[in-house]
């Protein structure tokens, strides 16, 4: 990820010269780790985002899933970005093992805070990721606005929310804002969880990590900021303390991946918020929720992982734009049948 025009020229070439050959796609992996989050973003010039990176321990697991993605499947030997969504060790449990296997040229997080109270593992936990960006990360604020390297297509990031901060709430009404119930305080980090909104042509996908319901009632109560979603992920692993309705029924997305686990997330709540949805085309989970039946869930052809985790393959969902922003595909496992999405035209043009 490139802050503005200042170090286009140096992290550009060093893209191009290591990155995978490059089809003017831009790809989104959701990488399974067991109900943590791990989103790799390679753009059509081949820079690569890695948003969080699932849980520490379990003999490597989720390290050796992302870095199978990132070799094998993306076919990159390095990762240019990589960031934190918050401090939460299902979401930057590997950031500094990936270090120690694979070349991470710049990390981005919402700023390192003094203590974490609901983590007694914290002073440790920090300590290894300070040592792996050798104290150097770049702090993301709500608002921040990127342009990346795009050859046909413009593709921008802009941070919506960050440290319990949002932007400007200003766009169009939102006509679902009464569905916002303010809920008691969110004292733990989700609530500070870095939110993503990419642009690319008509495409558009928003990622919010597990940014929970006042503050995603901040961002969008009166008004709609973010206009509709072609790609969302859902909120928290699909929990309901977070997708407050007056967000997701607001972004009216088009196609819905949950980063759940067999046992944690992928909520009935939740689910009935994206059902509400009549723009929903596509509704893919990672994991089957073991404690609901095939009926309350999304049809078995939109779900990546069914076993429980000891015996799950960790299968990953890809989404692929193609060059212009006007359609993608989204596909489950390396085998899996591409389903075509056509995107919408845009409502509320990302701007700085
Ligand atoms: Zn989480």
């Amino acid at each position: 990820m490139i802050r503005l025009y200042t170090l286009c020229v140096c992290l550009l070439l060093s893209s191009r010269l290591f990155a995978g050959e490059a089809d003017g796609r831009l790809d989104i992996y959701f990488i399974d780790v067991e109900g943590g989050a791990a989103t790799l973003i390679v753009t059509p010039a081949g820079e690569s985002i890695l948003i969080d990176s699932g849980y520490p321990d379990f003999g490597g697991r989720d390290a050796n899933r992302i870095l199978h993605v990132v070799r094998d499947v993306a076919g990159l030997d390095h990762i240019d970005n990589a960031v934190v969504s918050h401090w939460h060790l299902d979401h930057y449990g590997n950031h500094a093992a990936l270090a120690s296997q694979i070349k991470i040229d710049e990390f981005w997080d919402r700023g390192i805070p003094d203590s974490l109270q609901e983590d007694k593992g914290f002073d440790e936990r920090i300590a290894n990721y300070r040592a792996a960006t050798q104290n150097i990360s770049n702090t993301l604020k709500a608002g921040d606005f990127f342009e990346l390297d795009s050859p046909n297509t413009p593709l921008t990031v802009k941070v919506v929310t960050a440290s319990r901060e949002v932007i400007a709430n200003e766009g169009p009404k939102n006509p679902y804002a009464s569905l916002h119930e303010p809920r008691e305080e969110d004292k733990s980090d989700n609530a500070a969880s870095v939110s993503l909104l990419m642009e690319f042509g008509k495409f558009r996908f928003l990622c919010c990590g597990d940014l929970t319901w006042n503050i995603e009632g901040k961002l969008m109560t009166p008004n709609n900021p973010l206009g509709r979603i072609e790609l969302f992920m859902v909120t928290h692993h699909g929990l309901p303390v977070s997708n407050n309705p007056a967000l997701v029924r607001a972004i009216e997305p088009l196609v819905a991946v949950t980063c759940n686990g067999p046992t944690k997330g992928g909520h009935e709540d939740t689910i009935a918020t994206l059902r509400a949805c009549e723009s929903l085309k596509g509704n893919y989970q990672l994991h089957r929720n073991v404690k609901l039946g095939p009926e309350e869930q999304t049809p078995a052809e939109f779900i990546a992982n069914t076993e429980e985790t000891e015996r799950c393959k960790g299968q990953w969902i890809k989404a692929s734009v193609d060059r212009n922003g006007d359609s993608f595909t989204v596909q489950i496992g390396p085998e899996g049948k591409k389903q075509t999405y056509q995107c919408r035209p845009a409502q509320v043009a990302t701007s700085k």
